[in-house]
């Protein structure tokens, strides 16, 4: 197995529930490790800085895609974001497995850049649940989740560019077959 293998991406669009997912699988599976992404966004209610993301300014950010610390980056929805290279590269070369939770641009670098990785789909159950999910979450102003939506449409025109779809009807459903993959078992 060439080692970049155990490389697993997660996107799909924004209020899918990517975030519920991989705080499951944090709680649940220890032994699988996520990367924390860099962002320009400011935190939410109940984010920490250096568990959810690793918060920055724009000198900061600029800062660190000068020096090519970022293994991908992508401007989404008036933010930016981006994760940091060389705590990935290190839990590669020991061999855990490494989960990246990215938007659909930074999944086509890592498609590009590490094209042994395993690149996985989450969908909705339906856009209506979808736009459901978005509005009714409330940690967003209107103009923002309208941008949102604007990129879910493109993110789910995107989907066959994916290895596999999960659809996301039960968290614990997801996060099951999203160990299986890491664990190198999809058929589970
Ligand atoms: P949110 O602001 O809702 O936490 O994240 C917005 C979008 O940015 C989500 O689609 C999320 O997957 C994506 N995202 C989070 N971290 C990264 C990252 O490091 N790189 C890229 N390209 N997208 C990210």
């Amino acid at each position: 197995m060439p080692p970049n293998r155990r490389l697993t991406v997660l996107s799909g669009p924004s209020g899918v529930g990517k975030s519920t997912v991989v705080a499951e699988l944090r709680r649940s599976h220890p032994e699988v490790w996520l990367s924390v992404s860099v962002t320009t966004r400011k935190p939410r209610p109940g984010e920490t800085h250096g568990v959810e993301y690793f918060f920055a300014d724009d000198a900061e950010f600029d800062r660190m895609v000068g020096s090519g610390e970022l293994l991908e980056w992508a401007e989404f929805a008036g933010n930016r974001y981006g994760t940091p290279r060389t705590p990935v590269l290190e839990r590669l070369a020991a061999g855990v497995p490494t989960l990246l939770e990215i938007d659909l641009q930074g999944a086509r670098q890592v498609r590009e850049s590490m094209p042994e990785a395993l690149l996985v789909f989450l969908a909705p159950p339906s856009w209506e649940e979808l736009e459901r999910r978005l509005r009714g979450r409330g940690t967003e102003p209107p103009d923002v989740i309208e941008r949102r939506l604007d990129a879910g449409r493109v993110e789910m025109a995107a989907e066959k560019e994916f290895d596999l779809t999960l659809v996301n009807t039960s968290v614990q459903d997801v996060c099951l077959r999203l160990i299986a993959l890491l664990a190198g078992t999809p058929e589970v």
